[in-house]
């Protein structure tokens, strides 16, 4: 399964340029170790179209096909280093799997991964490049994320990668007590990234973190 990728990389996806993102992941103010080493080992070129890999250790995001863009690392690096906080995540959803570079991520840093997306050839792609990765502790679901993932809540985390108007309701109820969601909201004019704690059954705190960038979540499923 591997062999179809360059996993080690070369050139302008080797060790070096990993290296170097990661230096200026620090340089942007992304403090925390765990973060900072997965992303470091993390080859960000396979989530990426081959014609355009050798970009992928640049701060951008990159097209990904069928609309969607695979997310600038800075912005990966934020939203997991405030997802993850300081008590160990066992159960974590991600709404918008994508290319799975942020699920790659994520995998290595929390005990189970539930990522759901609603577009089945990006979800296909991820999955191969996942298991490319050994990453085992990853479940993809093909299905629409605004309505989180009943049946297997409540949640430590929840992380979403697509921006709805509004918080959908769904997905502070499916969090744990005590869970955080990070999630951008607002239209494609304004967007910031939120990180949302609750506090208790009804009872949430929010944090705006700063401005984004993200493709809206919208409903609905395409096979
Ligand atoms: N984290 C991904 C980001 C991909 S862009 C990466 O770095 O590659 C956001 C993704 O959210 C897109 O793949 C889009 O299809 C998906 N998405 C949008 N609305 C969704 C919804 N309601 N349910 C599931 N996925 C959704």
């Amino acid at each position: 399964m591997a062999e179809q990728f360059n996993l080690r990389g070369s050139g302008m996806t080797s060790q070096r340029a990993r290296d170097r993102l990661v230096v200026s992941l620090q340089e942007q103010g992304i403090v925390s170790q765990r973060v900072l080493s997965a992303m470091r080992s993390t080859p960000r070129h396979i989530f990426i179209d081959e014609a355009l890999a050798h970009g992928a250790y640049e701060n951008n995001a990159l097209p990904i096909g069928y609309n969607q863009t695979i997310s600038q690392p800075y912005i990966v690096a934020k939203m997991t280093e405030i997802l993850l906080g300081d008590k160990p995540l066992h159960k974590v959803l991600e709404v918008g799997t994508g290319s799975g570079y942020q699920t790659a991520i994520l995998a290595q840093l929390v005990g189970k991964v539930f990522s759901v997306e609603r577009i089945k050839p990006l979800q296909d792609r991820a999955k191969i490049r996942l298991q490319a990765l050994q990453l085992t502790n990853v479940q993809l679901l093909h299905s629409d994320g605004g309505m989180g993932l009943k049946d297997r809540a409540p949640f430590d985390a929840i992380l979403v990668t697509a921006a709805p108007d509004v918080v959908p309701s769904e997905l502070i109820e499916q969090l744990a007590i005590g869970g955080t969601l990070v999630i951008p909201v607002g239209g494609n004019q304004s967007q910031q990234l939120k990180k949302i704690v609750k506090k208790s059954a009804n009872h949430c705190e929010t944090t705006i973190v700063e401005a984004v960038n993200f493709v809206p979540l919208l409903s609905g499923v395409i096979s």
